[in-house]
């Protein structure tokens, strides 16, 4: 699927993501080691590897749910993790970090939506208090959203009431209302009876087709990563230790950390 690849294209764009000698640790464990990567606008990216190799925490780093130990991020030319105190980078607090992160959405695992909301709700009460958008044009979004995830009866819903895959589709809907430049998404089908997971990966690969919306992806599914990936970040230990298009990744890995890995989930 990947058309015109965003790295290539015009080849001027600043990087929308960038780590920056990025360390993480929790304790004793050093779960980033160093990491340095960008990821262009519009490209999207998958990330592969063992379990604990620290996929998700470069996530959740991206979403601010945790923070750097060192090194920066920086995400649309601007620090994240830090902010600028005259020409010096010092930590950033909670407001800034509030600011930056607006660019950016993510999917879960476990789709995490108000159980207390509509379908409606849950998808207009972000844009209506965080962005400011009337109510009718949040409202307008949301009929939209719900067409495109193939859920448009179901708006007066509440999530008790719907499977997990139509869950997991409000989730993605819920995220893209808030129109972010950048879409996270953690495992998204994980967490779904295997008669559910092609529902959900049809909507995301026609998130990918129709917006020129920038994911980083950290999936099980690697035909689905091999479908809709412009490139794909092989990591080990918190290190990337082979990168390059699905096609090399998945056809011809270089790396035997890579080709014991893809033996495994294969
Ligand atoms: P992956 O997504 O590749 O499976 P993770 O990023 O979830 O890996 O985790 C990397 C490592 O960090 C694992 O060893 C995990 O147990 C550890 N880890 C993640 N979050 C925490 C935390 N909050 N406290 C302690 N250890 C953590």
């Amino acid at each position: 699927m990947p058309q015109s690849d965003p790295r290539t294209s015009t080849g001027t764009h600043e990087p929308l993501i960038r780590f920056d000698q990025v360390v993480k640790r929790f304790g004793s464990l050093t779960v980033l080691d160093r990491l340095d990567f960008t990821v262009a606008p519009g490209e999207r990216v998958t990330l592969i590897g063992p379990s604990g190799s620290g996929k998700t925490t470069i996530l959740r780093l991206l979403m601010t749910l945790e923070q750097v130990t060192s090194g920066v991020i920086w995400v649309g030319g601007e620090p994240l993790s830090h902010r600028y105190q005259g020409d010096r980078l010092v930590r950033a607090n909670e407001k800034h970090q509030r600011r930056v992160r607006k660019q950016i959405g993510m999917v879960f695992q476990q789709f995490n939506l108000f159980p207390n909301m509509t379908v409606r709700q849950n998808i207009t009460e972000g844009p209506i208090h965080s962005l400011g958008i009337s109510r009718e044009e949040a409202d307008q979004r949301a009929r939209e959203l719900l067409e495109m995830v193939d859920l448009s009866d179901k708006i007066d819903a509440h999530p008790a009431h719907l499977s997990g895959g139509q869950q997991q589709r409000v989730a993605i809907a819920r995220a893209l209302a808030m129109r972010p430049k950048i879409l996270l998404l953690d495992e998204v089908t994980s967490a779904l009876d295997p008669e559910l997971v092609t529902g959900v990966l049809d909507v995301l690969r026609t998130v990918a087709e129709t917006t020129d919306i920038t994911m980083l992806l950290v999936t099980h599914e690697m035909q689905f990563a091999r479908d809709v990936s412009h490139r794909v970040l092989m990591f080990d230990h918190g290190r990337i230790v082979e990168e390059g298009p699905p096609e090399q990744i998945f056809g011809d890995p270089k790396e035997e950390r890579t080709k014991a890995f893809l033996h495994a989930v294969l």
